[in-house]
């Protein structure tokens, strides 16, 4: 009796832990959400499907909504658990269509590429989301030697224009103001100009 006591003040303690986290989504209600946002996140919702069972380095996957990610789409940390702002899907903004969801998707896993393959104290922000930028160009080229194009074009797009910011703070805005003089930008610039039109 006292067990059952004892697991019941359990239960309860972890239910009001919970709901203290407002922002995250339960696994039943993020696939139902997932599912509605298929029509117009069709690529997004189809690679995630896939790299969540195909990509060992993905332990979970957790959506929320906005507050904890701080204005991103997604972010990534190093025990493999990937986090979704399941609001960019609910409300399409102009600049996150289907084709940038892909690239950020894919900059999240590079980290955690960049993680496995770099010891703690090896890591440093800047070479964190330069490997990740960098792998989101080699995933979504492979897409674009399958026939799909946007994702890869849309990448370069904005990593050009995010590369252009004066947030010296920002280690993405100081990764890609490198990446964008070096020879590895160039040659996937080469590639779709040569590719995709
Ligand atoms: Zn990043």
């Amino acid at each position: 009796m006292k067990k059952i006591f004892l697991i019941a003040i359990a239960l309860f303690a972890f239910q009001a832990a919970w709901a203290q986290q407002p922002n995250f989504i339960d696994a039943a209600t993020a696939d139902s959400l997932l599912k509605q946002s298929e029509a117009t996140f069709p690529k997004f919702c189809r690679e995630l499907t896939y790299i969540r069972t195909h990509d060992e380095l993905i332990k979970q996957v957790n959506f929320s909504r906005s507050k904890i990610l701080n204005g991103s789409p997604a972010s990534a940390s190093p025990r493999g658990v990937i986090n979704i702002d399941i609001s960019y899907l609910e409300h399409p903004k102009p600049d996150f269509d289907d084709n940038r969801l892909i690239v950020v998707l894919y900059h999240e896993i590079g980290h955690l590429h960049y993680f496995t393959i770099t010891p703690p104290a090896d890591r440093a922000p800047m070479n964190s989301e330069k490997a990740a930028f960098e792998y989101s160009l080699l995933k979504t080229k492979e897409m674009a030697e399958k026939g799909d194009c946007l994702p890869l074009k849309t990448g370069l797009k904005f990593m050009k224009l995010r590369s252009k910011s004066n947030n010296l703070q920002d280690p993405h805005v100081r990764a890609l103001k490198l990446m964008v003089t070096e020879p590895l930008y160039f040659d996937y610039l080469k590639y779709a100009k040569e590719h995709c039109g």
